[in-house]
């Protein structure tokens, strides 16, 4: 890693592309090394457990080292990983949308933190609080060291915007990496250098041809450095 990367984010479940050696599946996962803490946090955890394992191996990572993790939201695609990353590593920090009540009962060894608000939970690295009405869901926000910040969002039901205008109270937002589902409104993703849409993400193609220096196909296995 350069001097100035505080992150390494790897790809790590994702259904729309995956490079060799790694499994595909329905759902979304990226792996987060954080240089500043010497910590790996996994923000959602792909529709199945032992394919995300297999890909967290194949990555270079024993499961074990994971310290963190956060859930987007309840949706299995999501969160249908998280208890296979349990058995390896019971004593685990959750971050889960407030709303979501389940877990404190279905994972007891681990430390289950329940977020309303934004809220730092690892050097630079921050949740957003919990959005949306029928299904609440969170984003995770990195700042890195040139005070701009990299989005990893799950499947964006409130609305990629939330997400963006509430990052953007804090900083230029220079990434934003995940599933964009219905997203349309695409004015928004205007400053933004590299926009990695994938999973849910409907409008690929509008995106891609509207931001074409911007855009960035992800694929489970692939890296990048902020
Ligand atoms: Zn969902
Ligand atoms: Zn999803």
């Amino acid at each position: 890693m350069n001097r100035k990367d505080s992150f390494k984010i790897i790809i790590i479940f994702d259904n729309k592309c995956v490079n060799e050696g790694y499994l595909s599946g329905f759902g979304f996962s990226a792996l987060i090394y954080n240089k500043l803490s010497n910590t790996y946090l996994l923000f959602d955890t792909g529709g199945d457990g032992g394919v995300l394992l297999h890909n967290i191996r194949n990555a270079g990572v024993d499961p074990t080292q994971i310290a963190k993790v956060i859930v987007s939201h309840n949706h299995y695609d999501h969160a249908g990983g998280l208890a296979s990353v349990y058995t390896q590593n019971p004593h685990i920090k959750l971050y889960i949308p407030h709303a979501i009540k389940k877990y404190k009962r279905n994972y007891p060894e681990a430390e289950v933190v329940m977020h309303t608000e934004l809220e730092e939970i690892d050097e630079a690295v921050f949740v957003s609080g919990q959005f949306g009405t029928s299904i609440k869901e969170q984003a995770l926000f990195c700042k890195t060291t040139r005070d701009t910040f990299v989005l990893l969002v799950g499947c964006t039901h409130p609305g990629l915007e939330q997400f963006i205008m509430k990052a953007r109270q804090m900083g230029k937002i220079e990434a934003v990496i995940g599933g964009f589902h219905g997203f349309r409104k695409l004015s928004y993703l205007k400053g933004i250098d590299f926009i990695g849409a994938c999973h849910c993400t409907s409008y690929m193609h509008q995106i891609h041809s509207k931001f074409p220096e911007q855009f960035k196909k992800v694929c489970v296995g692939d890296y990048f450095l902020f």
